[in-house]
Order: structure tokens, then sequence, then C-alpha cells
């Protein structure tokens, strides 16, 4: 069983997918993570996203992993690393890159198709999985999608502010919905929830919800 959540950024897509997957005991795949990741080693390695040709070799050798929850790059854990600023600015423009995503949509395929999962992304239900079981598209207010990540970044970063962070999100919305590869869209087929006055537990059920209607229809 496939189960796409797509959706923009900081709709609480992570936290949603996370406990669907716990709930039915399938896999969680932060498709995310993953272009963060390699935005990460392009940073590390000072590689520009201009130069396309030094791009496509650090692809070449790039290795992204996932165990036991953290996600690894070359082997290096990069869990917390992946959700600095400075990858955060950058990963929309590095996930534009159309050899970039034939790498990471296959290792996406290859992890799915081994067990049941739940995979969150932009494009999931729309070019990754366009025939999976059930598809989810998350939105919320970009106000509270910039007041959510601010409490969550608060405590530990003192200099978080509301209008950046709401500022950020606009442009990543932009950036990711109007490239050309792989746009972020809401698939025909997707159930959309918005959850800008919802719980993260109503939001959980109401998918619980849809996922067992779709299992019971299976053996009708
Ligand atoms: O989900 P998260 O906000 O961590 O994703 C970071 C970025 O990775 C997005 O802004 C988008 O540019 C890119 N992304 C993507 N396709 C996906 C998942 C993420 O292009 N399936």
């Amino acid at each position: 069983m496939i189960i796409a959540i797509d959706g923009p950024a900081g709709a609480g897509k992570s936290t949603i997918a996370k406990l669907v997957a716990q709930r039915l005991s399938m896999i969680y795949i932060d498709t995310g993570a993953m272009y963060r990741a390699f935005t990460y080693e392009l940073i590390k390695n000072s590689v520009s996203v201009d130069d396309l040709n030094a791009v496509l070799t650090t692809l070449e050798n790039t290795n992204i992993d996932f165990k036991d929850n953290k996600i690894l790059i070359n082997n290096e854990d990069v869990s917390d690393k992946i959700r600095s600023k400075e990858v955060t600015s950058k990963v929309s423009e590095v996930s534009a890159i159309m050899e970039v995503r034939v790498k990471l949509v296959s290792m996406q395929r290859s992890i799915a198709n081994k067990k049941d999962s739940v995979l969150d992304g932009r494009d999931i239900g729309t070019v990754v999985f366009p025939f999976a079981d059930l598809k989810i598209y998350l939105t919320a207010s970009v106000n509270v999608r910039a007041v959510r990540r601010y409490n969550e970044i608060s405590p530990y970063d003192k200099s978080a502010d509301i209008r950046e962070i709401e500022k950020s999100i606009e442009q990543r919305d932009f950036y990711d919905s109007n490239r050309e590869v792989s746009p972020l869209k809401k698939a025909d087929d997707a159930f959309e929830i918005d959850t800008s006055n919802l719980t993260i537990n109503e939001v959980v059920e109401n998918i619980l919800e849809l996922t067992k209607e779709i299992s019971d229809n299976e053996f009708v």
C-alpha cells in the first residue's frame, strides 16, 4: 500500500505522515529530507547550483540512506543539519534540477516498492506514485504555517521572526509550484485537507478513516 501526502511547506505533512505510518505499521519516507540532504552536500563541497557539471558529479558520488529514523548522506548523519536556514533557502533551487529529481525519485520508488509506505513531498501523488492507493493534499494558510514553524524553532532560535518565516515559506511555495519539472500540484484524485483549524490528531484520524474506506472498498 502506498499513501501519498503532498502539500506546501509547513502544512504539517511530516508530522502527520509519521503518525499515520506508525498507526498503520507502514514505513515513512520523508522525500523533502532527501532533497535537503543533497543540498547540504552541495553546500558542504562549495558547489554552486549554477555549475551543473559539478552538481551532476556530486550527484553521481552521493549515496543517501535512511537508518533508524536518521538520514545519512555518504554515511554522515545529517538529520539535524538539513534543517538549517541555509539549506532551507537553497533547497528549492536544487530540487528544480531534473537530473536530481530523476535520481531521488528512483530511490523513493525502490524503497517504497519493498514495503507498505507513507511518503510525503510535493510530487508524490502526481509523479512518484500516480497510482497510490490514497492521495492526500494538506494545506493551511500561510500565516498558520508560519506561526507553527515559529513555535517550533523559537525555543532554540532567539532570532526567529514570524514575518521572515512567512516570507521564506511564500518564496519556497512560489518556486516549488512554478518550476518546470514536477511542480507542487494537487493530484486530481487527491483528498484536500485544510489543517488550519484542525488538531494533529483530527487530521490523522481523518486520514485513517479514508484509508479504512479505501481498504473496505477493495474487498467489496
Ligand atoms: O518537505 P520539505 O519542506 O522538507 O521539502 C524541502 C524542499 O524539497 C521543498 O521546498 C521542495 O523544494 C523540495 N521537495 C521536492 N519534492 C518533494 C519533496 C521536497 O521538490 N517530493
